[in-house]
């Protein structure tokens, strides 16, 4: 058999399920092939005469004013091709969607008889499990999306559900062509961490999980992406998933972690945050050599005064003494409240000598603040103190628990030696 042009073209519409249409645009002839009837259970016979108007007839009202602007469009040049997606009407009674395509053929000097040609395919199904996927979307409690991340480092999104609007304030349109609307609103302490997150799971191909806060027009909220990836052949990263807002959760979980931190009566961190601070700057300081120092005070006969002056007043002693030490160390040191009436404060790149200083001006301070009672008596109070200087793993101590260990020795030794002191200890160094 011999393949002429035209058996290859109908062997090619047959296989793409085409229904084809021709219309002349000066006469009006209009072509339709038995596909293009079949697509809406009819033969052309049975929908005879065949004009223009065939179409139209069968096309939903609703949909015949956007199909015409399409090819207003293509035929004034406004867009490179007609194209659109109109409901017609099966001869069953159900709506079909036909995805409609056409081009005008013109003679070689354009003048001639113009003929617009195309196709109808029916793409019910798809529309269907699209309208489906909307549905869907707008019933989840996030966005759901897909972001690509090209092999050349370029990066998109492929699909935004509609939430967009609603979280970012940004249609879902305005972020699929600028994907970086999106990354713009990430708070500038959240970003780095969000990116870097986002390179680990395209090299591990790990689940992608990450809470970062946004700043919007609506306000400023936390915020949890989950998305799976999934790399093709080609290199190219799809994550596919969902971002929801943890706003509420997350302000109750910061709550939660502060106060599971926080002393209650004296507001400072406490021993818990104080042992998991040293863990973490015993392993850094043996990565990076950091070093620093540790005071550790205990109020002297705070037994007596609670005894003579009531807890009430003991529990004011407290309070004053940590807001006396509050106001007397730097920023960047951590004060505890470790035990009933033990302190302790962790001073980052601090040497032992200026760690004692600093405990030794506080003992001075604390000496020469007067106490009133409940009942109106003054008193003085006072305390010991313990001094130790963490320098890595050179020295003798290496463990949080040897130098918290140290540290209240120095203190014990304090108390031994008549309390009221500084020891500072420097077998650590
Ligand atoms: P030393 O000079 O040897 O340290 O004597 P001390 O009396 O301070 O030591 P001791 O450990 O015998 O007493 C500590 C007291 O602190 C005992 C306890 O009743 C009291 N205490 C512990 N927690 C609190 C608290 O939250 N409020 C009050 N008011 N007292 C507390
Ligand atoms: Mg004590
Ligand atoms: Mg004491």
């Amino acid at each position: 058999m011999e393949l002429t042009p035209e058996i290859r073209l109908k062997a090619i519409l047959q296989g793409t399920g085409a229904g084809t249409w021709e219309w002349n645009l000066d006469t009006n002839e209009v072509v339709y092939n038995d596909r293009w009837a079949d697509l809406l259970g009819y033969s052309l016979e049975e929908l005879e005469p065949l004009r223009f108007k065939t179409w139209e007839d069968l096309c939903h009202p609703k949909d015949l004013k956007q199909a015409q602007e399409a090819l207003t469009r293509y035929l004034n040049g406004e867009a490179p091709k007609f194209e659109c997606v109109v409901r017609m009407l099966h001869k069953t009674g159900d709506w079909r969607y036909i995805h409609t395509r056409g081009t005008l053929l013109t003679d070689e000097d354009g003048q001639d008889t113009r003929w617009l040609m195309g196709t109808h395919l029916d793409v019910t199904r798809e529309k269907l499990s699209q309208h489906q996927m909307e549905q869907l979307a707008k019933s989840l409690p996030g966005i759901i999306y897909t972001f690509v991340l090209e092999p050349d480092g370029r990066y998109y999104f492929s699909y935004l559900s509609e939430k967009t609007l609603d979280f970012y304030g940004l249609t879902a349109e305005e972020c699929l062509t600028e994907p970086d609307r999106i990354f713009d609103l990430i708070h500038p302490d959240d970003i780095a961490r969000v990116r870097e997150s986002i390179a680990i799971s395209a090299e591990t191909l790990n689940e992608w999980v990450c809470e970062y806060r946004v700043q919007t027009n609506h306000g400023s909220y936390w915020l949890k992406g989950v998305s799976r990836p999934e790399k093709d052949p080609d290199g190219r990263i799809s994550w596919h998933g969902i971002t929801v807002n943890i706003d509420t959760q997350k302000h109750l979980e910061l709550e939660l972690e502060q106060l599971s931190i926080t002393d209650e009566l004296t507001g400072l961190y406490n021993r818990r945050y104080m042992l998991r601070k040293l863990q973490e700057s015993v392993a850094q300081g043996e990565r990076y050599g950091d070093t620093f120092s540790l005071i550790s005070l205990d109020i002297d006969f705070f037994k007596t005064i609670n005894d003579t002056y009531g807890h009430p007043t003991g529990d004011a002693v407290l309070q004053r003494f940590a807001s006396i030490i509050e106001s007397r160390t730097r920023k960047s040191d951590i004060v505890a409240r470790t035990g009933g009436e033990e302190f302790i404060i962790f001073m980052p790149n601090t040497g032992l000598s200026e760690a004692g200083q600093v405990a030794e001006s506080l003992r001075i301070v604390l000496q020469a603040e007067s106490f009133v009672s409940d009942d109106g008596k003054n008193f003085g109070v006072t305390f010991s103190a313990g001094v130790v200087n963490w320098c890595g793993s050179g020295s003798n101590i290496t463990s949080v628990r040897d130098l918290l260990s140290a540290c209240d020795q120095s203190m014990y030794a304090a108390k031994r030696a008549g309390r009221n002191r500084v020891v500072a200890n420097d077998q650590g160094g």
